[in-house]
């Protein structure tokens, strides 16, 4: 049996029900997390909390946060998994009529299950580059992800395990990552915008690079500069940091081999995952 909690109450999954008339289901309205728990316990718990606040604030969705994340810490207990992945699914709920404009009383749906999950470093991938065709409030972690999903399945119809995304030369993010280069020993990512995701890890791994005296810069990243780098690396809560070792269009990055302070950053990740605080 697979656990799951839906407004509020634990079941087998295989028991949820949600309405078609819901406007998760008719309009894509709503936002979602995804998290980690590791030896038992939810990883970065308040950062995924005020995302998700911040996410719900964005779409005008008023949600009792605490209440959510008081159901998830109980899921991840009856779940019985030691290491497990945590989604969250917040919608604006039923309606009796099909319109794009909300009602202004609605009764918010909120879905949760786990997943077994296993925290480890994983092999370095290769990345297609793609214009970032998805819509313009990427900082809104939306349910919403139908560019997403299309160019995720072009990876992996053509065998590559990611795609980065650019607007006019610029990185933004990649389908379902943060992007990340290692250049001379210095670590560059795109700025926190409405184009990208303020990812969880990438929060992490910023701090963990400062930690290790790497120059971390925050600013806009060429196309070009992806293959220049000595090292590129994508960062999810449930990939962690993975590098990339080709780019379609752009051919092998670096050496091939990951860069020293890459295999530095992606072990302190992995031993900030086990950390007991
Ligand atoms: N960007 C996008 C588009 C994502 O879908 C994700 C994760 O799913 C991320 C970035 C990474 O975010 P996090 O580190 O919080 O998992």
């Amino acid at each position: 049996m697979t656990l799951c909690v839906l407004n509020g109450e634990m079941m087998d999954l295989a028991d949820a029900r949600i309405s078609p008339m819901d406007r998760g289901f008719l309009f894509g309205d709503g936002v979602y997390e995804v998290l980690a728990a590791v030896d038992g316990r939810v990883r970065a718990l308040s950062l995924h909390r005020q995302r998700l606040a911040n996410s719900l604030a964005m779409i005008e969705l008023d949600v009792d946060v605490d209440a959510v994340f008081a159901d998830l810490q109980a899921l991840q207990e009856a779940s019985g998994f030691r290491d497990s992945k945590l989604y969250i699914q917040v919608t604006r709920g039923p309606v009796e009529a099909r319109d794009h404009a909300f009602p202004s009383k609605v009764t918010p749906t909120v879905f949760m299950m786990a997943s077994p999950f296993v925290a480890q470093q994983l092999a370095p991938t290769t990345a297609l580059v793609r214009d970032d065709i998805r819509w313009r409030r990427n900082a809104i972690k939306s349910v919403s992800l139908l560019a997403n999903v299309l160019l995720k399945q072009e990876a992996s119809a053509a065998g590559a395990g990611e795609v980065i995304l650019h607007l006019d030369g610029w990185v933004t993010e990649a389908s379902t990552s943060n992007v990340f280069c290692l250049k001379d020993g210095g670590l560059v990512t795109p700025p926190l915008s409405d184009s990208i995701l303020p990812g969880i890890t990438r929060h992490l791994v910023i701090e963990l690079a400062e930690q290790q005296g790497l120059g971390v810069e925050e600013r806009p990243v060429s196309v070009s500069e992806l293959s220049a780098s000595d090292t590129v690396f994508v960062s999810s809560s449930t990939r962690g940091l993975v590098s990339i070792s080709r780019l379609d269009p752009g051919g092998p990055v670096g050496t091939g081999t990951p860069a020293p302070e890459f295999t530095q950053l992606a072990t302190a990740y992995d031993a900030l995952l086990h950390q007991h605080q």
